[in-house]
């Protein structure tokens, strides 16, 4: 493991944040092993060279305490943006974990997104947070089928084996809900899969779903990567070139059918009365904080 320099973690405040009500972000570990072969972390505009191996920031612990120390405003720290903080190396550094305690010590929120399993070893100390301040575990799932999800996010814990770790989130208390994206075009981007997910996240507890443009965004050497995945995963499909003949090299890769499925999504989260508007989902998750402290808001 390589342990590189870091001047700050925490970033700045945000005083009006529209994701997922995200006042700071704090990334402890740069690269992701996870091997997502749809990752936006990977564009050359983010300055990640070898995406793939991960590192260390060094003296994280020390800084993020000295920050969140020093900061004036309390609020919800996000973490999971840039890098999952739940990496394979998190089980034996324990880190996000660390990390979590001073949360917990300072009274801030925390907001995680992760696709790892290893969430669940922290449930104790999610509960310490939620008991002063809000906190939110968006767990991404962007297919249903766990064979599909072994080949376009190969290292890290199936579909199946995230959903038990969301119920158990949610057996405990914890809010959690799924980030549904991306939805890759001429891949999972069909009724059965969001029908399927919006069902077992409900039957799982989780408070809510989002989905944005159901599509993929792509750029620089992001869509090469992608390409090149494509080629190798589907090979009978050519589905570069299908790629390449509907969106040429434009950004937003929205389905060709995304108008009919965002009315499906839409349609089976109110079914199951499942949030996915994110004002509603930001107020909700803070609701019970309103009173106490005034500060979060
Ligand atoms: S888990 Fe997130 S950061 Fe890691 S490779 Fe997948 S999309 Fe990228």
């Amino acid at each position: 493991m390589e342990f590189i320099p870091a001047k700050t973690i925490i970033s700045g405040y945000s005083d009006n944040p529209n994701w997922f009500g995200i006042n700071y972000n704090m990334n402890i570990y740069i690269g992701c092993c996870h091997q997502c072969i749809y990752c936006d972390s990977r564009s050359n505009c983010y300055q990640i060279i070898d995406f793939d191996r991960v590192r260390i920031k060094y003296n994280c612990l020390e800084i993020i305490k000295k920050e969140l120390q020093s900061k004036r405003k309390k609020g919800v720290v996000g973490t999971g943006a840039m890098s999952d903080p739940y990496n394979p190396f998190e089980k034996k550094y324990m880190l996000t974990r660390a990390a979590l305690k001073l949360v917990d010590d300072n009274r801030f929120g925390i907001s995680i997104a992760t696709k790892s399993d290893l969430i669940r070893r922290d449930i104790d100390i999610l509960k310490r947070i939620q008991s002063h301040s809000p906190v939110l575990v968006k767990m991404t799932i962007t297919t249903f089928d766990d064979d599909l999800c072994k080949k376009i996010e190969r290292n890290v814990s199936t579909t199946s084996q995230r959903f038990e770790a969301l119920k158990e989130l949610s057996d405990n208390g914890i809010y959690v809900g799924i980030l549904l994206m991306p939805i890759l075009p001429f891949i999972n981007d069909n009724e059965e899969n969001i029908r399927s997910i919006i069902k077992k996240a409900h039957e799982c507890g989780a408070k809510f779903v989002f989905s944005y443009g159901l599509g993929v965004t792509l750029r620089q050497n992001q869509r090469e990567y992608y390409f090149q995945q494509l080629r190798k995963i589907f090979p009978e499909q050519n589905l570069d070139r299908k790629y390449i003949e509907t969106y040429g090299d434009i950004y937003e890769n929205s389905s060709p059918r995304a108008e009919y499925l965002w009315k499906i999504f839409k349609n089976e989260c109110e079914k199951y009365n499942i949030l996915y508007n994110m004002n509603d989902i930001i107020r909700d998750y803070k609701k019970n904080y309103e009173k106490t402290q005034i500060s979060w808001f």
